[in-house]
């Protein structure tokens, strides 16, 4: 059996980056990782401009009680191509051009604005240094200077910076093809009432919204009865049309688990089933080639939510974020250390994902610790990994907390 490790170097060697595409810039490329560098074609700020609403004056002039004559005004806009004379002033407003000649804003309650015959003019009651209140152009972004690298993930301040250069389109690795196939005879779609023996599928919402954390993809969803023939000609469709299926339930050693027996029967052998994890032991992963030429990457989660869970942010999330043009850091969940909150065992030889709740730098373990406890889970906001055999004692201080909401 995998070590997870090992599990997941096999899962990532064969995911390959989709090939990047010309998107256009808009909101719904949130998620999505640059396909390739981008330079600044606009330095920010692209001009010389007035951090405050004042007058813009030689900063010399106001060192002196001399009264400036206001000889112009430049609001935010298209520059008026103002000069600035010595021992004037030019009225002008935050994000205005500042006129040639000026070194300075100083800002207008700073100033003592009177009428005159010659019209206004301000007495200057502080001194400004020379650039004060000036944005200089290209102080915050050079003209030419790298932006983003490929790969960088396009966050709201990112695509913000990528929309102050004009840019109509940007490249990106465009979202994988996602299938969520759940499978079992017992599950019940919402509004029927249940029978006895029967439950509401939950894991295809939850895989479906794991899914969409990562991408902002459409889903395919669909649910198979446990059938063997009904599952082999559903999964060959959907290998052809999808680059990751994410299979939940039917992988375990049961009679009516059709997944493997389905994928075999198609040509598609396992690359591993079975991993050194609680709970997810009878993860499957399979690589199959599509008609196309290309690869469908095959998760077969085992069913129980809280496995299908785990399973799905170990190894499904960073194949799928590799598969979209991440890499590094971005591929993995955020860890972090906490303390204990109460004593807690792993007596199993596998490594164990406990559920909990992490506040504050204290780690508290919620709800029963089974693989079908799908009420602990919707409480938790963390997941505390043990090693096999470790024994933990309150207060201990824990390192491997993986934040997962
Ligand atoms: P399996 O992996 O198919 O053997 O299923 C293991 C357990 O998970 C069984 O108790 C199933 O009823 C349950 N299960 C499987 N699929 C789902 C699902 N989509 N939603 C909720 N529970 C499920
Ligand atoms: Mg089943």
């Amino acid at each position: 059996m995998l070590t997870e490790q090992a599990a997941l170097e096999r899962v990532l060697a064969g995911v390959t980056p989709l090939p990047p595409i010309a998107q256009p810039l808009t909101s719904s490329l949130l998620g999505c990782f640059a396909g390739r560098a981008v330079h600044a074609s606009v330095p920010l700020p692209g001009f010389d401009n007035s951090s405050m609403d004042g007058y813009a004056v030689h900063a010399a002039d106001t060192r002196s009680d001399t009264p400036l004559t206001v000889v112009g005004e430049q609001p935010a806009g298209p520059s008026l191509n103002l000069t600035l004379p010595f021992g004037a002033a030019i009225r002008i407003f935050t994000g205005a051009p500042v006129p040639a000649g000026a070194d300075a804003v100083i800002m207008q309650e700073d100033v003592d604005l009177k009428t005159s015959p010659s019209g206004p003019r301000i007495v200057c009651r502080e001194p400004v240094e020379l650039d004060e209140n000036i944005r200089g152009a290209g102080s915050d972004l050079c003209m030419g200077q790298k932006l983003l690298e490929a790969g960088t993930a396009l966050t709201p301040m990112v695509l913000g910076v990528l929309a102050s250069q004009g840019l109509r389109e940007i490249w990106v690795h465009p979202p994988a093809k996602v299938a969520v196939v759940t499978t079992g005879d017992e599950l019940v779609p919402p509004g029927l009432p249940l029978q006895p023996g029967q439950l509401y599928n939950s894991n295809g919402l939850m895989l479906e919204s794991l899914v969409r954390q990562v991408s902002s993809t459409e889903v395919h969803s669909q649910h198979l009865p446990d059938n063997l023939a009904a599952t082999t000609t559903a999964l060959d469709k959907l290998i052809a049309n999808h680059d990751f299926l994410i299979l939940s339930g039917g992988v375990s050693v049961g009679d009516h688990d059709c997944i493997k027996p389905a994928l075999q029967a198609l040509g598609h052998p396992a690359e591993f089933w079975r991993v050194k994890v609680k709970p997810g032991k009878p993860l499957l992963y399979v690589q199959a080639k599509r008609p196309d030429g290309g690869l469908c990457h095959i998760f077969g989660l085992p069913g129980n939510p809280v496995s299908s869970f785990v399973t799905f942010l170990l190894f499904v999330r960073p194949a799928l974020l590799k598969a979209m043009g991440a890499a590094g850091k971005h591929l993995s969940l955020p860890i972090v250390s906490a303390t204990l909150s109460t004593p807690l065992s792993n007596g199993g030889d596998r490594p164990h994902y406990v559920r909990g709740f992490y506040e504050n730098g204290v780690f508290t373990p919620l709800g029963i610790q089974q693989s079908h406890a799908l009420f602990g889970l919707s409480r938790a906001n963390a997941l505390l990994r043990m090693e096999a055999d470790e024994v933990l004692n309150e207060g201990d201080s824990i390192g491997q907390v993986l934040l997962v909401s």
